[in-house]
């Protein structure tokens, strides 16, 4: 018999290691307790080289990185903004800030992010459309060659959300620098950590300068507090930037943990009726952050989900997410479900949804016969986010594969 786990398994937690104490201390001790300072000014320049970007602005989170890159992209009330459709809501909520109207482009199953076809039926059919918002899910670069060309062709700002993705590379280039405009987060959940925090990433010095005025309330050069644009208080504390500063020389680390997790993962489950979530072997190089799963469509078993409540109904032989992720919450170890899509946010209920049939929302549940429309519903209902913590030990992961193999028995 499996026993419950005594300390919770997390789906990815924060990992420190000492340097983030040392540089918080140093903070401290100078009295740079402020939002300027040593350490913001050592993560800019080291995020920089690492993504391989001219330059980067230290902000308060990821959303407020991506807040300043709608402004950067000049998005309007009124105007409409191509989003990836199933991601967190942080990608697009900032469209909504700035007044615009976001408009969902469904992914695709090669690596289950914005769908290029989706997105050029998109164009054609909103061909006014000025800024596309692509996120990178879980750590795997989405057909950046593809998505680039198709706004190219429609002369689109690119707003790239790399929030999930820092240190994936696609072609041998960073993501993050893919865009015009990009961010990332140190959020306590994602790969490296400042417990908070993001970063806009940009090589265009003009738009990274506006970002510094905006985020510290819009100072004009003045002896006074003058101010001719609306300013934000966006600026990273300093003592957030020795956290990041500390785990920034871990991330190759954290990546090669992440990567073993999802190995073990992927041969733990060669026998059953699953895949992990995928990625273009030959061009990109994921930094793994958390091992997804999706169930073969004939191995899942009944589920029905409302905007609240989940039931199921157990199978020999098959299984759903629900019934997986309830049986591990019982044995004390936390997955979670895949981003349920924006097109089924009620938040988001009236916005318009491109499928590459065209109007997703005249034709959602017809994947069923399709097979080709609306994905994101699909692998919101077949798939799921697996444990993914770094410290996770090999013989924990093993009972966890257990367990999940048990929902199948
Ligand atoms: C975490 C995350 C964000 C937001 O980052 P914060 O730092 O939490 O504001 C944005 N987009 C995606 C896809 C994320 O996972």
């Amino acid at each position: 018999m499996i026993e419950r786990f005594e300390n919770k398994i997390w789906l990815s937690s924060p990992t420190m290691h000492g340097e983030e104490l040392e540089y918080v201390k140093e903070a401290y001790e100078t009295n740079w307790m402020s939002t300027v300072g040593a350490n913001i000014n050592e993560v800019e320049k080291q995020i920089c080289e690492k993504v391989g970007c001219k330059y980067a602005v230290a902000l308060s989170a990821g959303t407020a990185a991506l807040h300043m890159a709608v402004k950067l992209a000049g998005v309007k009330p009124g105007d409409m903004v191509f989003c990836s459709d199933m991601t967190f809501d942080a990608t697009v909520n900032p469209v909504v800030y700035e007044g615009g109207i976001p408009v969902f482009i469904d992914i695709e199953y090669d690596t289950w992010n914005m769908d290029p076809i989706a997105l050029e039926k998109a164009f054609e059919i909103y061909p006014e459309v000025k800024v596309v918002v692509v996120a990178h899910l879980y750590g795997v670069p989405g057909k950046i060659d593809e998505i680039k060309k198709v706004c190219k062709k429609h002369h689109a700002i690119i707003i790239e959300d790399a929030a999930e993705s820092l240190g994936a590379s696609y072609k041998g280039v960073q993501t993050g620098s893919f865009g015009d405009y990009n961010a990332i987060s140190f959020n306590g959940n994602k790969i490296i950590t400042g417990s908070s925090g993001g970063m806009l990433l940009t090589d265009d010095i003009v738009a990274a300068n506006k970002v510094r005025k905006w985020s510290t309330q819009s100072r004009e050069a003045a002896p006074w507090y003058q101010h001719e644009e609306l300013g934000y208080n966006y600026r990273m504390s300093n003592v957030i930037a020795g956290v990041v500063r500390g785990q920034i020389p871990h991330l190759e680390e954290h990546i090669a943990q992440k990567k073993a997790i999802y190995e073990r993962y992927k041969e733990g489950f060669k026998d059953l009726p699953v895949s992990m979530n995928p990625f273009d072997e030959e061009n990109s190089i994921p930094n793994y952050w958390l091992s997804c799963m999706i169930i073969d469509s004939d191995a899942m078993c009944q589920q029905v989900r409302d905007d609240s409540k989940a039931l199921y109904i157990s199978e020999k032989g098959k299984s759903c997410p629900t019934e997986i992720l309830e049986t591990l919450a019982k044995y004390n170890a936390e997955g979670r479900p895949i981003w349920k899509p924006m097109h089924m946010q009620p938040i988001y209920r009236m916005n318009p949804f491109i499928t590459r049939n065209g109007n997703g929302r005249a034709n959602t549940n017809a994947y069923i016969e399709s097979g080709t429309t609306d994905v994101g519903a699909d692998i919101f209902n077949r798939g799921l986010c697996l444990p993914s913590d770094n410290k996770m030990t090999k013989e924990q992961q093993d009972i966890i594969i257990e367990i999940v193999k048990g929902c199948f028995e």
